[in-house]
């Protein structure tokens, strides 16, 4: 385990956040107060009712609205945006929904070098990141870059309010393992390591009652919070094995993002167990549990709360198990336990089938 408390950098670029049930009526004051006066609305198709609130709150600084945002950004939707913001002479983006939507104004932000105010509806965390992710010709391309990030951040409770609640737990635990996996970064330091902690357990308490009440704005607020908290940490530092066998099971075979992340993440906490643990200890305080259920605790979060648990029931064919644990364990990259081919195939063929993940402490 690496000591960030001995040595550490600590890197994170500025923005102001608002946080609070109705904040999204400031929108036009925070407009003007980073000098911008023509705005477009980014939003995905389904959030075309709240693009039309949000316009109205505007006012005279509303410029027009594109609501075609799709996941994983085609290069053709930010031609398409580009264009509007061209021909509408746009000077800010407003970036109105899930990380589709923030994805696509970052994508046209990297063009046109304008600021983005983000208003997030799910927990994908993307309005913290200064990390963009384009496709083009069949293929993701991911980079950092500070200007995607954006400036202003409004936290509204109420606009998450209809997620339903399926998508907003996987939704959650995608937000999750942003925390789980800065606990245990080779970059990590004390101050992430706060925030990260502190993201697992807002999440672990809140989402159980989002699932139960998805009106519940008391709790919708306590999980956003969480969702904010581990983004924070995402743009700060390097994610390891966890992030990478999902990125395999999405890019490669067609699983599905925050179910994929929903059922993964247990078993890439087993996998790490005795390789990280101060992120482990950090892990049983914020779960609230016994040190060597920590793994087992979190894939309760998803059975308890009807969420999936097995790559099996998301659609994945066992025939794939082998390719995928090739592909996973292909260029080192930063993990606490060394990524063999043997054990990731091993720790796919759990996630396969479900199995309650176990440990043995060492
Ligand atoms: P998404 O934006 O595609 O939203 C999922 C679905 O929920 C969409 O159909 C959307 O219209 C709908 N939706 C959004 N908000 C809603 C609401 N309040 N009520 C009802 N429906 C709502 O997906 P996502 O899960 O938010 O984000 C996943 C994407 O974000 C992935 O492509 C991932 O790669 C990217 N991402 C990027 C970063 C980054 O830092 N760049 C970080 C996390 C995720």
């Amino acid at each position: 385990m690496n000591s960030p408390w001995a040595e550490f950098d600590f890197n994170a670029l500025p923005n102001r956040v608002l946080f609070g049930a109705g904040r999204r009526r400031e929108v036009a004051s925070e407009v003007g107060a980073l000098g911008c006066k023509r705005a477009l609305i980014v939003a995905t198709e389904s959030q075309r009712t709240f693009a039309r609130s949000v316009a109205d709150m505007l006012g005279d600084k509303y410029a027009g609205t594109h609501s075609e945002a799709v996941q994983h950004v085609p290069y053709h939707t930010i031609e398409a945006v580009v264009a509007e913001v061209e021909r509408l002479d746009v000077d800010i983006l407003i970036a109105l929904g899930g990380g589709s939507a923030i994805g696509l104004a970052k994508g046209v932000a990297l063009e046109r070098r304008q600021p983005i105010l983000a208003i997030p509806t799910t927990y994908s965390g993307s309005e913290m990141t200064h990390i963009w992710g384009i496709s083009r010709d069949g293929r993701k391309t991911t980079g950092r870059d500070p200007i995607v990030k954006p400036r202003t951040v409004i936290y509204d409770p109420e606009l998450i309010v209809t997620l339903p609640a399926h998508l907003s737990l996987t939704s959650g635990i995608n937000a999750m393992a942003h925390a789980v996996e800065a606990l245990y970064a080779y970059n990590t330091n004390p101050i992430v390591f706060m925030m990260a902690e502190e993201s697992v357990r807002a999440l672990a308490v809140s989402l159980p009652k989002v699932v139960a009440n998805p009106a519940s704005i008391e709790a919708r607020s306590a999980s956003l919070y969480g969702a904010w908290l581990g983004a924070t940490v995402l743009d700060q530092v390097a994610m390891s094995l966890h992030h990478k066998l999902c990125h395999t099971l999405g890019g490669s075979f067609g699983m599905p993002h925050a179910q994929t992340h929903t059922v993964m993440l247990p078993y890439a906490i087993a996998y790490n167990f005795n390789y990280a643990q101060d992120a482990m200890q950090a892990l049983a305080r914020a779960l609230d549990c016994d040190f060597a259920d920590v793994p087992g605790v979190v894939q309760d979060i998803a059975r308890n709360n009807h969420g999936p648990t097995s790559l099996r029931e998301l659609g994945f064919e066992q025939e794939n198990l082998d390719k995928a644990a090739e592909t996973a364990a292909q260029n080192p990259y930063a993990n606490p336990r060394p990524v063999k081919r043997k054990h990731i195939r091993e720790l796919l063929e759990q996630a396969f089938r479900g199995v309650r993940p176990h440990v043995v402490v060492q």
